[in-house]
């Protein structure tokens, strides 16, 4: 580190900190030279994962995008805001915690899913007809009862036979996808 003031490479640290904020290490140096003193950071370099989209475009990650997007699912669902503030965090920390610096816009949807099913079933569905672009209507369907046949007894999705249930989840997985403005979605009526 050259000292901005004389040029001089050779320097000596007089005191070092963490900034108030964690996220750094301040070093008040002393030039050996001239005597000067000078400031250096230290912090962690983030390198911007990089998403795929489907049609092959690239874009940064975008937590706030992500998290709009998890809000429509979560909607009149019983899911705050910090719980969806934590769930992309998380994804977030995994993925650059992992080798790859491009990811698939699949594959973080995937990741969400996974967390999102623990918080909340319905909006884990909605979520998942956006995401997967399921072929049709049976394949939606199909996803549906298996998450259903999954669902412990006694949860409510076990008053209902299973194919109303399916097509119950996928009105609210359309209402979802349509902004529908205040439409009350089915399981509000329960
Ligand atoms: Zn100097």
């Amino acid at each position: 580190m050259k000292c901005p003031f004389c040029g001089s490479p050779e320097n000596r640290v007089v005191n070092s900190r963490v900034t108030t904020d964690e996220t750094s290490i301040r070093r008040r140096r002393e030039c050996e030279g001239c005597k000067e003193r000078f400031t250096t950071f230290e912090h962690v370099e983030e390198t911007p994962l990089i998403v795929v989209k489907r049609d092959g475009t690239r874009q940064t990650l975008n937590r706030e995008k992500m998290i709009n997007g998890l809000l429509h699912s979560c909607e009149k669902r019983p899911v705050t805001f910090e719980q969806l503030q934590a769930l992309v965090e998380e994804v977030e920390k995994d993925l650059q915690g992992g080798m790859e610096r491009e990811v698939s816009s699949m594959r973080i949807g995937q990741m969400v899913l996974t967390k999102l099913r623990s918080l909340d079933e319905v909006a884990y569905v909605r979520f998942a007809s956006v995401y997967r672009q399921f072929r049709d209507v049976s394949e939606f369907s199909e996803e549906v009862r298996n998450l259903l046949d999954q669902t412990e007894p006694g949860s409510g999705a076990d008053r209902t036979e299973p194919g109303s249930a399916a097509d119950r989840a996928a009105d609210s997985a359309d209402s979802a996808e349509t902004d529908t403005g205040g439409k009350a979605s089915p399981e509000s009526t329960r």
